[in-house]
This record gives C-alpha cells, structure tokens and sequence, in this order.
C-alpha cells in the first residue's frame, strides 16, 4: 500500500509508519513527495492504528506491482536525479556523451573535452564492458576508471560508466558519479541489489527483451534497496528486422514516463546502431517526452574500438545539442499544445 503523509503532518508521523510496518514484519520505503509532505510504500496491508495517525492524508491499497517506481507513488512530480551539480529530470533535456569504451588516457581527454565543448553535460565511457565475443576488447577495468576521473577532473563533467559484476560495485561506485547498469544486466537481481546500496545514482538501460513492466520491475530493486536515484534508459530492443541493430522503441518513453515517476533518458546510438540515423532519432526521442540522451561520440569514430558503426563525431554531437535546445524551446512555447499534461508542473509558458 502507498499511504500519503501531508506536508503539515507531525515530523513523527511518517516514522511512525515505517516502524508500524517493519513491527508488522513488512518492507517500507519512505520518500518525499516533491511537494513537502512524505509518501510511504508498504510491501503488504498495514492493520492496527498506524493509519490514523495524525496527518495520514490518503491511503491506496491498489497499486502497480512495481510500487516504489510507479507514478501513483509520487504524483505530484516527477522526480529529479542528481549526477554531480547536472539535473536529470523535470525540464531541460540533459546531454550525456562519450566514446563507448575507454581506449587510452590522451584519447579519452581529447573525447571528453570535445564532448564537453559540443554541449555534453556528463561523460560516458565503458571501462567494464559486456562484450558479445569473450575475444573482443574487454576494457581497461580499473584503469579505464582511473582515465575517467583523470577526464572528470580536466573538464569538470560527471562521468557515467557501467558495472557488470555484484563485486564491482563498491570499485566503481569509487570512481564513478553514476553507475551504469547494461542492457544485459537489467534483471540481475544481485547486481540490481547492490547498485541499491551504494549510494550513486544508477542509469538503468532496458533489457533487449525485455518488457516496460520488467524494466520497471528492475527498477524497483534498487529502490526497494534504499536508492532513489535511478534514470531509465530505453536503448532499443530486438524486434523481426535486421536492417538495424535493435529497433529503438519511443513509444516505451512517455509510456514509461505515465507509468513512472523516474527520468527516462534515451540511447539512439544502440538503439539504431547506425551512425547517420542517430541525429534524427536523438530529437524524435525528445519529441517522444525524454530527458536526455546518451550518445556514443569519438573524435575518430571510424577508428573506435568499439560501436564504431554507430559512434557520431563531436561535431555530428554539437550539431544535435544546438538542434535539441531548439526543439526543447518550441516544445514549452505555443506548439506544446496537446502536451500540457505530460510536461513538468511549472515549466509551461504562462
Ligand atoms: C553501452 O552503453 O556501451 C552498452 C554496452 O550499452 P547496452 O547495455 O545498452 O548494450
Ligand atoms: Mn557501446
């Protein structure tokens, strides 16, 4: 059950459901609802007098399995998420960009202050990477992370990489502003669970097969562990046709975005794997309701060592922050007729 605590409750209100739940032998999380009053999601029904708490000001016994994640959860606002000083969520669309691997130190400064200079906010780059062939490069493990900080250091971005492994977790949650957690580990629960108590925001891409509600259900691991910093990230899926590498499902975005109160940001690099579609699908995925991007971008794509086919330059990048601003701004002027219900509260024109 999801019980709402109102703004003007007693501060022990909310406490005092937690230790009614947990007295009761049920899991609960508490968050703020954006607006100063407290939600409460109780893994079960709460008997006995805690609901007649002072303050107690709605209480919903019907909710989605995915409780924590659900937009009836915090429906108020979406929320936001902090990576460093830049904000995911709740206005304007957020720039992530990098190569897909960390090759070398020079070659990832060169990388990020490029993408720094076309508009990116936070870097990304794989020093751990889920590779399809075990005799691809796999990486540069810690070293890639020590070539991360070194570029957050020299450009000032946040970076983004991913983690594979349970064990990983604490290594890269040293190094890292934000945890990545890959395509193909969206339904590792022990790995969900980890990234759920280590205290960095988590970047959760969608499984290749997997549905909204599962990935909505991953989602709900890390925030049942105590994380409320978690970004979806649709990244394509596998649909009949070959012709692209993954079919980019933008109908998931405002989809996710009713269903959920989390950020969703989009990943038009893998989800078309092809260089030349990625501008146009990077607004479109905008235009679907996103709030941001994460790109793949190298200062000689063809030469990446990975994802080069759908790698873009930093110009190609440059070109799609200027486009996004654009497309940003005449989404909340007069055009964002027909949208008013799913753009943040406060961010419509007067
Ligand atoms: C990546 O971001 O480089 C990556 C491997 O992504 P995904 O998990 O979506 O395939
Ligand atoms: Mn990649």
């Amino acid at each position: 059950m999801i019980v709402a605590v109102a703004p003007d409750a007693p501060a022990a209100t909310a406490p005092a459901l937690l230790a009614a739940a947990v007295a009761s032998g049920l899991e609960a999380r508490a968050a703020d609802d954006g607006h100063g009053g407290t939600l409460v999601g109780i893994h079960g029904t709460l008997g006995g007098d805690a609901l007649a708490l002072p303050g107690v000001a709605a209480v919903h016994e019907k909710h989605k399995p995915y409780m924590l994640a659900s937009r009836e959860f915090r429906p108020l606002s979406p929320s936001v998420v902090m990576v460093g000083n830049v904000r995911i969520g709740g206005g304007k669309p957020v720039v992530i960009a990098g190569p897909c691997v960390v090759e070398d130190r020079e070659g990832l400064l060169e990388a990020a202050h490029a993408a720094k200079a076309a508009g990116a906010e936070i870097l990304r780059g794989g020093a751990f990477k889920p590779r399809t062939s075990p005799y691809a490069f796999q990486g540069l493990g810690e070293e890639g992370l020590r070539h991360l900080a070194a570029a957050r250091a020299a450009t000032g971005l946040p970076i983004v990489t991913e983690v594979m492994e349970p064990d990983q977790v604490e290594l890269v949650a040293g190094y890292a502003d934000m945890l990545q957690i890959g395509a193909r580990n969206m339904a590792n629960f022990p790995l969900l669970r980890r990234v759920g108590a280590a205290g960095k925001p988590v970047l959760l891409k969608r499984g290749f097969s997997a549905t909204v509600e599962e990935w909505l259900m991953s989602a709900e691991y890390i925030l049942a562990g105590g994380n409320p910093d978690v970004v979806l990230c649709e990244r394509g899926i596998r649909g009949f046709d070959p012709a692209l590498r993954f079919t980019l499902d933008l109908a998931a975005v405002p989809l996710a975005k009713e269903l959920s109160h989390l950020p969703v940001v989009v990943d038009p690099s893998h989800g078309t794997g092809k260089r030349s579609l990625v501008p146009r699908m990077a607004l479109a995925a905008l235009a679907a309701g996103a709030d941001g991007l994460i790109l793949e971008v190298h200062p000689d794509p063809e030469a990446a060592k990975c994802d080069a086919a759908q790698t873009i330059t930093p110009a190609d990048l440059a070109g799609i922050t200027r486009s996004a601003r654009a497309l940003h701004a005449a989404l909340l002027g007069a055009g964002a007729e027909g949208l008013e219900h799913d753009l943040p509260a406060g961010s419509m024109p007067a």
